[in-house]
């Protein structure tokens, strides 16, 4: 779960960070604002069902922060798989070795011809332990919340 310091949820989207500004009364609307929006700027999105965009400023007054998750976080997908999140890319495990002490992952995006051949090498406790990282395609837009990862746009 992507968190700030103060404990508060963000979300990610288009290298952006935001934070959950306004929720209507029944919570299936929220407006999230850009985490810049004290400095002035003004990018937002109106998310319905924490699913859709019905509405987006995505013009902001800075450049995308220049963070990068360089630790694995452990998420969960809504049927209630088991995913890694590394720099903006989520990832499934295919294979893990026969010991148990190294796991495989793939790009969620990857199987099939043309598809994704980007991976990652975890150990037990997921740590990093070799990476592929030749995504050929942008990084998806999500949101992180309880702990259940929801893809959008
Ligand atoms: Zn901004
Ligand atoms: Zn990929």
């Amino acid at each position: 779960m992507l968190q700030n310091k103060a404990g508060n949820q963000l979300s990610l989207y288009q290298g952006y960070t935001f934070y959950c500004l306004h929720t209507n009364k029944s919570g299936t609307k929220k407006v999230w604002a850009c985490t810049n929006k004290s400095q002035g700027c003004r990018a937002r999105f109106h998310l319905l069902q924490d699913s859709y965009i019905i509405k987006c400023q995505s013009q902001h007054s800075h450049k995308a922060p220049k963070f990068v998750i360089r630790d694995v976080q452990i998420i969960r997908t809504h049927l209630g798989k088991e995913q890694v999140l590394y720099d903006g890319y989520t990832y499934y495990c295919n294979v893990t070795s026969a010991n148990g002490w190294k796991k495989y992952w793939r790009c969620t995006r990857g199987g099939g011809s043309g598809c994704c051949a980007a991976r990652l090498h975890l150990s037990q406790d997921y740590k990093v332990m070799k990476i592929i990282n030749e995504h050929r395609h942008p990084p998806p837009r999500f949101i992180i919340r309880n702990g259940v990862y929801t893809k959008i746009g």
